[in-house]
C-alpha cells in the first residue's frame, strides 16, 4: 500500500492549522500529511495531543520536515548546536503528534571532501541522537537526498548513513535526485534499478519507505524550484507509480508540487488504477 498527502496543510483546506489540515486530508481521500517545521518549530504540545488523536482516528500517517537550519557538516560549534537543537525539537513535536519520521537536509560540504564531510555529519548525527534516545522519543531521522550539488545528501551518502546508523533512513526526493545529477530519471527502469537497490542495501527499507515527489526546474548547480505534475514530466511519476504497483512495495509519497494537495490527489488516483 502507498499513502499519499501533502507537504503541509492542503491548499484545497479552509483552515490553516495543523489539525484541520489533518482532517482536511481525509475529506480529501488522502492518507499521509507532513508537517512543514521549516522555518522553525512552533507546533505547542497541547495542539499535538489533539492532532495525534485526530490522525489516529482518521488514519492519516503524519511525518514533518525539520527546520532548513541544519548543517551537520559544519565543524563551527554554534552551527553544531542550532543543528542539534532544530532536530530534536523537530523529532521531540512530531513523536507527540504520532508521527514516524522527521526528514532533515543533513548539510552542506562547503570546504569539506566528500568523505570528511560524510564523518562529520555521522559524528554530528549520532550526537543528536543521543539526547532523543535519552529523552524516549521513539522517531525515525529521514536523511533526505537533496537537490543542490553543494549539500550532503546525495542518493549514496543517504543510503550509507542508514547503513552504519540503525536510526536514520533515507527520504527518497525523486525531483533531487534527478536534479542533482545522482540518476537521470527517464522512466520505469532507473525507478526499478533504484528500488532494487535498496532493496539490496536496506532489505525491508522498501516496505515503509518515505518520499518526496514534484517535477522540478534545475541547472548546472541542481535544483531550481519544484513544479506541478504534467509541467514538464521531468521526472515523470507514472512510471515511479507503476513500478511499486508491479512490485507492491509500500510507502509515502508526499506531494512537493506547487499543488501539494492536488497533485497528492492526482497520483492516488493514478496509482488505483495501476493496482486494480
Ligand atoms: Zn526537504
Amino acid at each position: 500500500m502507498i499513502r499519499f498527502g501533502p507537504a503541509g496543510i492542503p491548499i484545497q483546506c479552509d483552515g490553516n492549522s495543523t489539525l484541520e489540515g489533518v482532517r482536511c486530508c481525509k475529506e480529501l481521500g488522502l492518507d499521509a500529511m507532513e508537517m512543514e517545521f521549516v522555518r522553525g518549530v512552533r507546533l505547542k504540545a497541547d495542539a499535538a495531543r489533539e492532532i495525534k488523536k485526530t490522525a489516529g482516528e482518521l488514519d492519516i500517517m503524519l511525518s514533518s520536515h525539520a527546520p532548513y537550519f541544519i548543517n551537520f557538516c559544519s565543524t563551527v560549534r554554534d552551527k553544531i548546536n542550532t543543528s542539534k537543537r532544530n532536530i530534536y525539537q523537530a523529532a521531540e513535536i512530531t513523536h507527540a503528534t504520532g508521527g514516524r519520521i522527521t526528514v532533515f537536509h543533513p548539510g552542506y560540504y562547503q570546504k569539506l571532501t566528500k568523505e570528511e564531510a560524510y564523518k562529520t555529519a555521522k559524528k554530528n548525527i549520532k550526537n543528536a541522537w543521543e539526547k532523543i534516545k535519552g529523552r524516549k522519543i521513539k522517531i525515525v531521522l529521514g536523511a533526505e537526498t537533496v537537490g543542490k550539488k553543494s549539500q550532503f545528501g546525495g542518493l549514496d551518502e543517504v543510503i550509507r548513513l542508514s547503513q552504519e546508523l540503525g536510526y536514520v533512513e533515507p527520504v527518497l526526493d525523486f525531483a533531487h535526485i534527478h536534479a542533482r545529477g545522482d540518476i537521470s530519471i527517464k522512466g520505469e527502469d532507473e525507478y526499478r534499478k533504484i528500488f532494487e537497490r535498496l532493496e539490496k542495501e536496506l532489505g525491508d527499507y522498501v516496505n515503509h519507505f518515505h518520499s518526496h515527489f514534484s517535477e522540478i526546474e534545475y541547472g548546472e548547480k541542481g535544483e531550481r524550484h519544484h513544479l506541478p505534475l504534467g509541467t514538464k514530466n521531468v521526472p515523470p511519476y507514472k512510471p515511479l507509480l507503476k513500478v511499486l504497483a508491479e512490485n507492491g512495495y509500500s510507502g509515502v509519497i508526499i506531494s512537493e508540487s506547487p499543488k501539494l494537495d492536488i497533485d497528492a490527489q492526482k497520483m492516488k488516483r493514478q496509482y488505483k488504477k495501476m493496482v486494480k
